[in-house]
């Protein structure tokens, strides 16, 4: 997995961090961070998208190698949330394949374990 942020609050990326500590655990279900998008095969995307941000977010997608999933976490990255109707809010869906929706304003880190744990089920892991 790889994370990235695109702006809004960082209330959602604290909860992902969260999900990543030993407290929540996320690696005993095989998921884990990589610090580069060539070695990672799901997209975490956080925070609205904005104008600004979205030819980077695609940039990043590219580099990821097949297959490859995208998840959007919390409502900015879903809808735009609290920034939905800005001018230069364009949201993820605008921008890349979709593949898995965790909601919350922000989602606790194990509603993100459980979406991201539906997403690899999904997949057959
Ligand atoms: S969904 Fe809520 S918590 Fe998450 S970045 Fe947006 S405003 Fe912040």
């Amino acid at each position: 997995m790889i994370h990235f942020s695109t702006g809004g609050c960082n209330g959602c990326d604290i909860e992902l961090v969260a999900a990543l500590t030993p407290r929540f655990d996320i690696e005993r279900f095989g998921a884990l961070l990589k610090g580069s998008p060539r070695h990672a095969d799901v997209l975490l995307v956080t925070g609205a998208v904005t104008r600004q941000v979205r030819d980077r977010l695609i940039r990043i997608y590219e580099q990821m190698p097949e297959p490859k999933f995208v998840v959007a976490i919390g409502s900015c990255a879903i809808s735009g949330g609290v920034f939905q109707g800005c001018y230069n809010v364009t949201g993820v869906d605008n921008a890349l394949p979709v593949d898995a929706y965790i909601p919350g304003c922000p989602p606790k880190p194990e509603a993100i374990i459980d979406g991201i744990v539906k997403l690899l089920k999904k997949l057959g892991y």
